[in-house]
């Protein structure tokens, strides 16, 4: 339970909360309260009664029925909600979990597609692409170890390369400083020059 309840709040804060108003994520928190942590995706209420349970607010002013309605049709519209039927008792509303809510779903899959695709952060992945370039650096053609080995954003992350397979290539410590930031055509100059100057040591 608890569990669930993290990552309800996680998912909340991170993906659905961007998306909503100020006013409407205080309403759907109002109603996963009174649904889903009384273990119902249900709930049946009156806006009269969302109304007064919510208060008087900072300003003093009682919250405003058509407000109340304002935000549960924005809540509709953002797919939070379903609004049923209506009897003496309220209305009917279906409230759906973040992980639920379609947009949430879509964002949720983009993040997974992302880490689907990284090269970088997984260690054995990460290894994976050094035998691809059989621990030679890319650019001074050096072989490197596992202890100096890096990898390079051909497209570097800050023009917005990711860390995909092609975008990564084995590279030696010293040319990845020099790369560091720039793109191949940027660092040539002076990943030739340092090149240069370490063959020249070397004989
Ligand atoms: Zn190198």
């Amino acid at each position: 339970m608890i569990r669930d309840l993290l990552k309800i709040i996680e998912q909340f804060v991170d993906i659905l909360m961007p998306e909503l108003t100020p006013y409407e994520a205080a309403m759907y928190i109002f109603l996963l309260r009174n649904s889903h942590l009384k273990n119902s995706s249900e709930i049946r209420i009156g806006k009269r009664t969302i109304a007064e349970k919510w208060g008087t607010g900072a300003r003093g002013k009682r919250t405003n029925y058509a407000h109340v309605t304002d935000l549960l049709k924005g809540l509709e519209k953002k797919g939070c909600l379903k609004i049923g039927d209506v009897n003496r008792e309220g209305t009917l509303y279906k409230v759906l979990l973040p992980e639920e809510i379609p947009l949430v779903k879509e964002k949720l899959l983009v993040v997974q597609e992302t880490r689907e695709e990284d090269y970088f952060t997984d260690p054995e992945r990460r290894r994976e692409l050094f035998e691809r370039d059989k621990w030679v650096c890319c650019y001074c053609g050096d072989k490197v170890t596992e202890k100096n080995a890096t990898l390079d954003h051909l497209n570097p992350q800050s023009k917005g390369g990711k860390h995909t397979k092609n975008n990564l290539k084995t590279c030696c410590f010293v040319c990845n400083a020099l790369k560091s930031g720039k793109t191949y055509e940027e660092a040539a100059p002076f990943l030739l020059k340092s090149i240069r100057e370490r063959k020249q040591k070397e004989v």
